[in-house]
């Protein structure tokens, strides 16, 4: 972002020098144009990839996009040859925790706007170019989406939940400080507004009681939360746990069901429900088999992106027999295995259903990696059945669509911002190429990926 903000005094500074010689011709960054040449792009929206495609960039948006010979190339054109790549939109998470990472330890206290907009460095690396944090954020996550807004920091664009709803005494516990947990509907409906107030981009409710070792919220504040919610044009993610949950909250019009539900398999009912809900599904697979994949042995440490931009610490705690160990008896104690399996069975249903995903993935750091995590859940969401092309739509524009911003994101066509990944090898032939990266483009500029990795690893 160094680079991006550097151009951009660069540019100023070149317009002011012309403007003082009284020239006529003043550079215009809005009318730069750039052509990419000669991709496979994956538009987001197509049912087939466009091959040989002409890609045509002006300023931030993009200007046009087809087939070699059905584009008009302009003449003063930049060109950039990319033949043998494949582009496809940049992707979206839809659940993280930001800025609570400090090393191994995850936690409220560690958030500060500098770790925030580090994270959003982190997830910009591999791609990820929008990030919800899901509910547990201050005054940290409002000066650094400030900060975004200015123009003064990069990263990927951070949305926010605010603070989220929970039942007193119980989950999200006590200690992380500021979650709402009211006791009438009233309440409930002074707090939705003071959150939309902030204003959050979004409302979270946990509906869990960590398998009866806590109370839970009751649907009576449920109803008033997300109905306060929708009176001020604001989605409702809910954390469940249990298949009665879900469809109580389905039935009193939640928007998306944050992970999967994971205590049984779900029914006809279920489907029924989602489809007259209009709601979109985060599966969180990666989420729900974070632990488990450490225990079975985590094929994914080999990421050449992981030690530059996470703490040699980490990933050496992450890789340990010690951890492993720990994370198996954890396991076990809390039946993790047998829910994760449950999540997957469920999240097939819902696909084979048609009930729309996006990627939402819990990635917070301390072993659950942001930004690698969304390539992984793309992995996951296939082996659950989705077609590769439509694990990519889960990632961008169904998870555009939630934020309510596929006016400008999402996809690949004219007039939309010009946010793209371009990858060395095909991820509809693999979607583990999704991570195979060689470069990206954010808001129509080249994104110095390298700047990225600066950002000062040994402090986390
Ligand atoms: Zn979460």
């Amino acid at each position: 972002m160094k680079l991006r903000s550097f151009r951009l005094a660069l540019l100023t500074a070149i317009s002011l020098f012309l403007a003082a010689c009284q020239t006529t011709q003043q550079p215009d960054p809005a009318s730069r144009i750039t052509v990419i040449e000669g991709a496979t792009v994956i538009d987001g929206v197509s049912d087939a990839p466009i091959e040989d495609a002409i890609l045509v960039i002006e300023g931030d948006t993009i200007r046009n996009v087809g087939r070699r010979g059905t584009i008009e190339v302009p003449e003063n054109a930049a060109r950039i040859n990319a033949t043998g790549k494949t582009i496809m939109p940049g992707l979206f998470n839809l659940h993280g925790h930001i800025g609570m990472a400090e090393g191994m330890v995850r936690g409220w206290e560690n958030n500060n706007p500098e770790r925030i907009l580090r994270d959003a460095n982190i997830y910009l690396y591999y791609g990820v170019m929008h990030a919800l944090s899901l509910g547990i954020d201050h005054d940290p996550m409002i000066a650094a989406q400030a900060d975004q807004r200015a123009g003064r920091a990069g990263g990927a664009r951070l949305y926010s939940a605010g603070t989220g709803f929970a039942a007193k005494d119980g989950w999200r516990p006590e200690g992380v400080a500021g979650i709402n947990r009211p006791t009438t509907p009233e309440e409930a409906r002074e707090m939705v507004q003071r959150e939309a107030a902030k204003p959050a981009d979004a409302i979270k409710i946990w509906v869990d009681d960590r398998l009866g070792e806590l109370p839970k919220i009751s649907m009576e504040l449920c109803e008033a939360i997300i109905d306060e919610a929708h009176k001020h044009g604001l989605k409702v993610f809910v954390h469940i746990f249990y298949l009665e949950d879900a469809k109580e909250l389905m039935r009193l019009g939640v928007d998306v069901i944050a992970h999967s539900v994971r205590d049984a398999e779900i029914d006809e009912e279920y489907i029924q429900l989602a489809r007259e809900a209009g709601i979109t599904q985060l599966a969180t697979l990666v989420g729900h088999s974070a632990n488990i994949v450490y225990v079975q042995g985590a094929d994914f440490l080999d990421d050449p992106g992981l030690p530059l931009l996470f703490p040699a610490s980490v990933l050496e705690t992450v890789g340990s027999k010690e951890y492993q160990q720990r994370l198996a008896e954890n396991l076990s104690e809390r039946s993790g295995y047998r829910t994760s399996e449950t999540a997957v069975k469920n999240t097939e249903k819902v696909v084979a259903a048609g009930i729309p995903i996006a990627v939402g993935t819990d990635s917070s750091g301390s072993g659950r990696f942001q930004g690698l995590w969304e390539h992984r859940e793309m992995e996951l969401l296939v082996k659950a059945g989705l077609t590769p092309m439509q694990a990519i739509r889960a990632a961008t524009i169904n998870a555009a669509r939630v934020l309510g911003v596929d006016d400008r994101y999402g996809t690949i066509e004219p007039g939309k911002v010009a946010d793209l990944i371009v990858l060395n090898a095909d991820p509809l032939a693999d979607i583990t190429n999704s991570r195979k990266i060689d470069s990206l483009w954010m808001d129509g500029e080249l994104v110095d990926r390298a700047a990225l990795t600066s950002s000062d690893v040994a402090s986390q």
